[in-house]
């Protein structure tokens, strides 16, 4: 069952083909490094992905990045948000330059996803190797008469596409009663949308010298890389208003057929209750959890913990919260289990697990569901394992790592960023344990302990690990 921004309703999921299943994702605009809040739009799809793979489908799944013609507002106006980046870091505006500026970002958000357990897109398109393809479907809406050309470029006759804004029950009769005086005199209607905007720099098209709108890029993409009917588009809440009730009317109107089955849209990551965003300053990034003793998985935890719909306030509280469960969780599976071999999941824990979840996506009970085994003392800690690699296969917390590797992440960042003073405790610890004092080394234990830290004696050395509370 999968909510269908559409229709706003559950529904069963049925795919369009057989056997498989295509999936696009609305990615970043490169003018600047994901923030933690953008991930959760991608964990949407990422979990729908493995949930597929595991019914047996293959899945192709696009995410784009937007690398030009994105306007600070989400309709026609504002500045470029790609140029405003170039500025910012002192480039000359080229379209050479725009790709190059471009790159870290995209690198950047690569390692973002893989960092967060993201199994990586089937394409990951970047919209400037898609113009050509972006320029055709404007010249076929105009031949359709579905576009029009005014003097700053192209538009969008949203007149010709009547069911315009079924996402989010867009009422185009309200915008035109509250469409601002200044609006464009040679647009036709207010909710008209640019498809090409002439500019003095660009790519050369039969309109002129200029861009491609910004909701024309992703329905080009999405044709390109998957086909003209995709089973599922995800992206978070606030594109569904104008971006994606642009893509379905550039589509519908090309094809005349269905251009999704069905929309799926996250609400946001707030911080005070306000929206996570950048260019509010508190766009905060993995790397900034890292160097607080946070890993990815901890976040994709917090993540999980609250059903993708709902919006969901971070603090590092919170945070700190999702870790003490997940260190609990690792430490089961890779300090207590090192030397456990899992046999077969528990079939009534496996199969509650696969029906919380597979009803859209309710990671909070399929959550509920996983603490439910971990106290189950009838279920041995073989089935445990077992069941956990299970879940991990959808959940993608880390817990299928090899022993070796689940000690050593498992401290990792606590040994790094723990106190001075835990360390220098650690330290000594270690050369009363190599002269063989033991007394002194579980006296050292104790101490650290009483400063809030664990210790695991592993093969590749201690490990340190903020206790876990009980609660
Ligand atoms: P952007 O880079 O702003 O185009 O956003 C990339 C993706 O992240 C889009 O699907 C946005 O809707 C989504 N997004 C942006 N801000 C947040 C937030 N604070 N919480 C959740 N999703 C967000
Ligand atoms: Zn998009």
């Amino acid at each position: 069952m999968l909510f269908n921004t559409a229709t706003r309703t559950k529904e069963e999921f049925k795919p369009i083909r057989k056997n498989s299943v295509l999936l696009y994702s609305c990615g970043p605009t490169v003018y600047d490094h994901a923030h933690i809040g953008n991930l959760r739009s991608y964990l949407v799809p990422d979990l729908i992905r493995r949930l597929l793979l595991r019914s047996g489908y293959t899945v192709k799944h696009t995410i784009n990045v937007t690398d030009f013609g994105h306007l600070t507002d989400d309709g026609d106006d504002g500045e470029d948000k790609i140029m405003k980046g170039m500025r910012r870091e002192g480039y000359e505006i080229t379209l050479e330059n725009m790709r190059s500026f471009a790159e870290p970002y995209i690198a950047s958000f690569r390692k973002d996803l893989a960092d967060f357990g993201n199994l990586e897109p089937t394409d990951l398109t970047r919209a400037s190797d898609y113009v050509a393809e972006q320029i055709k479907i404007i010249e076929t809406l105009i031949e359709k008469g579905y576009a029009y050309e005014a003097s700053d470029g192209v538009y969008f006759d949203v007149g010709k596409f009547p069911s315009y804004g079924v996402l989010g029950n867009v009422d185009i009769e309200q915008l035109r009663a509250g469409a601002r005086v200044e609006v464009n005199p040679e647009k036709r209607h207010p909710a008209d949308f640019a498809l090409w905007k002439n500019a003095s720099l660009g790519w050369k098209s039969r309109f002129g010298i200029g861009f491609p709108g910004w909701h024309i890029e992703c329905t080009a993409m999405a044709f390109a890389t998957l086909g003209k009917q995709i089973d599922i588009h995800t992206g978070g809440e606030d594109l569904m208003y104008t971006h994606h009730n642009g893509e379905i009317a550039q589509a519908e109107s090309v094809t005349g057929k269905q251009y999704v089955r069905y929309w799926l849209h996250n609400a946001f990551v707030t911080v005070s209750d306000d929206r996570m965003a950048k260019s509010k300053g508190t766009g905060i990034r993995l790397e900034d959890l890292a160097a607080r003793g946070f890993s990815p998985t901890d976040y994709r935890y917090w993540l999980l913990t609250s059903h993708y719909r709902s919006p969901v306030n971070f603090t590092f509280e919170a945070l700190e919260a999702a870790h003490q469960a997940l260190t609990r969780l690792k430490r089961f599976v890779y300090i207590d289990c090192a030397d456990v071999r899992a046999s077969y999941p528990h079939e009534k824990y496996e199969h509650a697990f696969l029906k919380t979840i597979s009803d859209d996506l309710d990671t909070p009970k399929a959550l509920a569901v996983l603490w439910e085994l971990m106290k189950d003392q009838t279920v041995t800690k073989e089935q445990k394992l077992a069941t956990l690699h299970t879940y991990d296969a959808i959940l993608s917390l880390g817990l299928c790592d090899t022993v070796t590797e689940g000690q050593a992440a498992l401290g990792h960042l606590e040994t790094k960023t723990a106190p001075e003073e835990v360390q220098k405790l650690l330290a000594e610890r270690e050369k009363t344990r190599a002269a063989k004092n033991w007394l002194r080394a579980d006296q050292l234990r104790d101490e650290i302990e009483a400063h809030g830290y664990t210790i695991d004696d592993t093969p590749s050395g201690p490990r340190l690990s903020r206790t876990a509370s009980d609660a």
